[in-house]
């Protein structure tokens, strides 16, 4: 049986690009918070209609419904898993355990890189508004500037998450909210961490040999 995977990382690590890998090649599910909630509002559950309701009055969705919507969405005993989004802090990691896991097979992936290296890589990633196609300026350019390689449209747009400011944000809270979390899984031997710097083939390779 495949072990459950926790994906850790920070915005742009890469973590998305390799859990697409895994589902596509292993035979993993996803199971992304953002989506879960967007599914269950969309279908007007009744899990649906309090998140909703959670959301009009302005307030962040709470751990137990996050934890609820995770546990309707999985069967730990026939699948395998990739959590992703879910835990952000100390607390979340310990409830997942006891609400969700509960002792199953499970590692914690850590995909390390340099948080520097990071905001190069964010505030500079273009995607075509016609096709898709994702490029950086700096590490992966169009042949010619503002045009897309693939389908010669001249969208090439910043995403809004990827502005400077938003970025540097986003890191600094992640920054501050992923120490106790690699410190949970740590100290039960469940955290692998992978060089994250590394090119998305070298990624996958490691990742493949963990399950
Ligand atoms: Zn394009």
């Amino acid at each position: 049986m495949q072990p459950q995977l926790i994906f850790l990382g920070a915005p742009g690590s890469g973590k998305g690009t390799q859990a697409t890998r895994l589902i596509k090649e292993c035979g993993y599910q996803h199971l992304s918070t953002g989506d879960l909630l967007r599914k269950e509002v969309k279908e007007a559950s009744e899990l649906g209609k309090r998140v909703t309701a959670i959301m009009n009055a302005g307030k962040l969705v709470d751990d137990n419904t996050v934890l609820e919507l995770l546990k309707k969405n999985t069967d730990l005993a026939s699948g395998a898993y990739i959590f992703d989004g879910f835990p952000r802090n100390g607390d979340q990691a310990k409830l997942l355990d006891e609400v969700v896991l509960k002792g199953s097979n499970s590692k914690a992936v850590y995909f390390e890189i340099d948080l520097d290296l990071l905001f190069d890589r964010l505030v500079n990633r273009r995607t075509c508004g016609k096709c898709g196609e994702i490029y950086n300026l700096k590490f992966k350019a169009p042949a010619q500037a503002g045009v897309c390689d693939k389908c010669g449209s001249t969208e090439l747009n910043q995403r809004k998450d990827d502005v400077a400011e938003t970025v540097k944000h986003r890191l600094d809270v992640f920054k501050e909210t992923i120490e106790p979390v690699l410190k949970h899984y740590e100290s039960e031997g469940r955290l692998v961490r992978l060089d994250a710097s590394n090119g998305s083939d070298e990624v996958f390779s490691s990742l493949k040999s963990l399950i």
